[in-house]
């Protein structure tokens, strides 16, 4: 499993990259040298939070997650080969940076606005690529 992983190539190589576990994937960003905030992705050419020109400033991983604010469940594919129903959320992914994505849970009633969630890899073998889906840290947590 892990020997496969590690032959699979990120779908968007600047946003993630897959974690020492196999599985989580770590989020790409860009810490700023004037404020110390994080941008994303990474290749964005000013700093988010204060302006300040990103061009050599140090890209850093961290662990890719976060706080989930809203969700919607898509019975629509919005591009083609997407599964549908899917759930979509907008994710607090660092202060002040909220991205949106895919969660892969079965059903829109286990998501609580407020819950935490991690980025894991969705793996798609006969591509050789993985994906970022959005999983709750603590899926019992929601009765
Ligand atoms: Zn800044």
């Amino acid at each position: 499993m892990t020997d496969t992983q590690a032959s699979l190539k990120p779908a968007q190589p600047t946003l993630y990259a897959l974690a020492e576990d196999g599985r989580s994937l770590n989020f790409l960003f860009t810490q700023c040298g004037a404020c110390g905030g994080l941008s994303f992705p990474a290749n964005v050419p000013g700093c988010m939070h204060c302006g300040q020109p990103l061009e050599g400033a140090a890209q850093v991983a961290r662990p890719g997650g976060g706080e989930l604010l809203e969700f919607v469940t898509l019975h629509v594919p919005l591009l083609p080969g997407m599964a549908a129903p899917s759930i979509a959320g907008d994710i607090r992914i660092a202060p002040g940076i909220i991205e949106e994505g895919v969660i892969a849970v079965a059903d829109e009633a286990l998501l609580r606005p407020g819950m935490a969630l991690q980025a894991v890899a969705a793996v798609n073998a006969a591509d050789g690529v993985y994906a970022c889906r959005f999983v709750p840290v603590n899926p019992e947590a929601v009765q």
